[in-house]
């Protein structure tokens, strides 16, 4: 099963993916995990990525589609995957089609996740990650046990710089740009999900979606 989670940054595909993978036994790719991994690392794909993430630019799409061609060979990966966050560019959408057709694969759902600005940034503003394993919050809706402090692994939880009020209007200015634009590349099987309830309800709203054969 080939999952694909569309949506603006603050639409909630990281939560849900999170949720989800467990319920469908199949991994989580996060394009934005694997590049702030890539950070924390120092490795050269961080050090590439990093300004464009501070600003709240896309990463170039060659180490982008690089990463995805990596991470799906990954033994984890041969019942399927849930990708959020890729592809954010139709560039990035074809060289996806060209990977899984050398593989004889197909995506099975794209869902969007439709959610207003105003939810976004509001969302995206409360959002706390933890320094340890990525997990996040959010700081009214979804806050953790103790104060700014992990649930999962107990470390530290703190405020990307990419969720900053500046950074994240930015964020949907690139979103309208170069994203959008793949609802209507994906139009035959894209389907959409008001993504303004609460995290357990749109939760079930995606299972009984993706667990639909048509
Ligand atoms: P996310 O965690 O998905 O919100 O991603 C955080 C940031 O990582 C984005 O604002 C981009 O700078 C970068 N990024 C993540 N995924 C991609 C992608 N598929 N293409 C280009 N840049 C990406």
């Amino acid at each position: 099963m080939i999952v694909i989670l569309l949506g603006p940054p603050g639409s909630g595909k990281g939560t849900q993916a999170d949720k989800i993978k467990k319920i469908l036994n199949i991994p989580h790719i996060s394009t934005g995990d694997i590049l702030r991994e890539s950070i924390k690392k120092g490795s050269p794909i961080g050090e590439k990525a990093k300004q464009h993430m501070q600003s709240g630019g896309l990463v170039p799409d060659d180490i982008i589609i690089e990463i995805i061609k990596q991470r799906i060979t990954g033994a984890d990966c041969k019942n399927g995957f849930i990708l959020d966050g890729f592809p954010r560019t139709i560039n990035q959408a074809s060289a996806l089609d060209v990977l899984l057709k050398g593989k004889s694969l197909k995506i099975d759902k794209v869902i969007n996740m439709d959610v207003d600005d105003k939810i976004v940034i509001e969302r995206i503003s409360g959002r706390r990650t933890c320094r340890g394993c990525g997990t996040n919050y959010h700081i009214k809706y979804n806050p953790p046990a103790k104060e700014n402090v992990c649930d999962k692994c107990g470390k530290e939880l703190y405020q990307r710089d990419d969720d900053k009020i500046e950074t994240i209007k930015q964020r949907l200015v690139v979103y309208r740009k170069e994203t959008h634009v793949l609802l209507d590349y994906y139009k035959e099987i894209v389907i959409s999900i008001k993504a303004d309830k609460g995290i357990d309800k749109i939760t079930d709203s995606l299972v009984s979606l993706i667990k639909t054969n048509d």
